[in-house]
């Protein structure tokens, strides 16, 4: 990590940024999102095991944007969040310092994000094991049990929208589930509403998931929603054999059409 925080500071003496999102060390054992913003600070800056958080979802917060120019510590999912930010005019291409952590722990300088583009190309994230292991089990469900299941997992959902927030995909100023005039979805928590809501929520990041897995580690009740979009990325693998911010250069999934798109879903 000597190297992170070598680079950290420099480029916070020489000003090339203003502000690093990076992870610090919080209290208990905890991991917190860390705002650098002096050299002397680049010391608190860690990266280990328990640096799951996806810190893109900072990038598009108001609050963080006015603290000027930005660095992120970027492990694969972030960085796949930048291109993907990027790609949806978000943020201007390199216009974030992305302070890369490989797949093996290493620290990679990025100087533009075309390195990044070549890094992914090789190097992307997978499901974790015991995540993959549940989607087979769901995914070999007849239509009608899996249907139960997700009724019951979904039952206790309370619409507190933490797993929304923790989303960096997820970044509309005002989401179509708190509007009420017109209502298309129950604000409250309700048996088939929370299933709207949540079936809506996946469709929503289908061939834009990253991965991260933060929607499911955010909810204070354990539902494991993230499985949902973990499903949809495997999909949109399988039916266009793409994967989310992997390039800038291409278009998402669901705004592209081709002739020969097998569109079995409308026959
Ligand atoms: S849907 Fe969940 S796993 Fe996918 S990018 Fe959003 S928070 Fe991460
Ligand atoms: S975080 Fe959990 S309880 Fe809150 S809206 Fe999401 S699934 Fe429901």
């Amino acid at each position: 990590m000597d190297s992170l925080r070598r680079k950290a500071q420099q480029l916070l003496e020489s000003k090339e940024v203003d502000c690093i999102i990076g992870y610090n060390e919080g209290s208990s054992g905890n991991v917190h999102a860390g705002f650098i913003t002096t050299p002397g600070q680049a010391e608190k800056l860690i990266f280990d095991d328990r640096c799951k958080q996806n810190l893109g979802v900072y990038l598009t917060k108001h609050e963080v944007m006015r603290l000027g120019k930005l660095a992120i510590v970027a492990p694969v999912p972030v960085m796949r969040t930048v291109l993907i930010l990027t790609y949806e005019c978000q943020i201007v291409e390199n216009s974030v310092k992305v302070l890369g952590i490989g797949l093996d722990g290493q620290f990679l300088d990025f100087n533009e994000y075309a390195d990044i583009e070549k890094y992914l190309t090789d190097h992307c994230n997978e499901h974790p094991e015991e995540d993959k292991k549940l989607i087979e089990k769901i995914s070999a469900m007849s239509v009608e049990e899996r249907w139960d299941f997700w009724h019951e997992t979904l039952k206790p959902c309370i619409k507190c929208f933490a797993c929304r927030q923790a989303c960096p995909m997820c970044y509309c100023v005002r989401c179509q589930v708190e509007c009420n005039q017109p209502q298309w979805i129950p604000v409250q928590s309700s048996e088939l509403g929370n299933m709207e809501w949540h079936f809506m929520r996946a469709m929503h990041l289908a061939g834009r998931c990253t991965g991260c897995g933060d929607c499911g580690r955010s909810c204070p009740l354990g539902i494991p929603v993230h499985l949902l979009t973990f499903k949809m990325s495997d999909v949109v693998l399988d039916n266009f054999n793409t994967k989310a911010g992997l390039t800038i250069k291409e278009p998402s999934t669901l705004s592209t059409y081709k002739a020969n798109d097998k569109e079995t879903f409308i026959r």
